[in-house]
């Protein structure tokens, strides 16, 4: 049986801490779908395509990894795709509330999905989507944070605005 996990979330960019847990997964799961969810009450900076361009790219070296987008409940787009798991990671403790809250919702939606976690590698315990976001608009270096091609993307948003 093929073990399918979905990684859900905003990736708004991608971050290193992201592409972590998605290369960690790809190990433990025969296949991983990164899927990028349209949280419009986030106000992105990027747009779903471009999000999905830029996860693409720095997951092309991972042959069991594909990316997708969602508009829809997390529950509904995993048993549509036949998926086992829900594949989340965990910084620090203020992850945690939101994380319990979620899973035990989804559990309540449908039990048959298992949620797993993965803690975060320790350099990127801080490291968050936002907190990108936050330096690249005052021009900040983040290449230790994100991978080459989104901080040109992030170079290239900033400019515009
Ligand atoms: P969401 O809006 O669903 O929280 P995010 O894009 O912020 O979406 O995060 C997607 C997933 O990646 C979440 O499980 C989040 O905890 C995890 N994640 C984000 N940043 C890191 C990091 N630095 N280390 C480990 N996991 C992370």
């Amino acid at each position: 049986m093929t073990r399918l996990a979905i990684c859900p979330g905003s990736f708004d960019p991608v971050t290193y801490g992201h592409l972590d847990i998605i290369q960690r997964g790809a190990k433990v799961f025969d296949q991983v779908i990164v899927a990028v969810f349209n949280n419009q009450s986030k106000a992105p900076l990027f747009s779903v395509d471009e999000r999905v361009h830029l996860l693409e790219a720095v997951t092309d070296d991972l042959d069991n990894v594909t990316v997708d987008s969602c508009s829809g409940l997390l529950m509904d787009y995993a048993s549509d795709m036949n998926a086992q798991v829900i594949l989340r990671g965990l910084r620090a403790v203020s992850d945690f509330e939101y994380e319990l809250q979620i899973t035990s919702m989804n559990r309540k939606l449908n039990e048959e999905i298992e949620t797993f976690f993965m803690m975060t590698n320790n350099q990127y315990s801080f490291l968050s989507s936002s907190m990108v976001k936050e330096v690249a608009k005052y021009h900040a270096n983040v290449s230790d944070l994100v991978p080459d091609i989104v901080e040109k993307a992030l170079k290239q948003k900033f400019k515009q605005s």
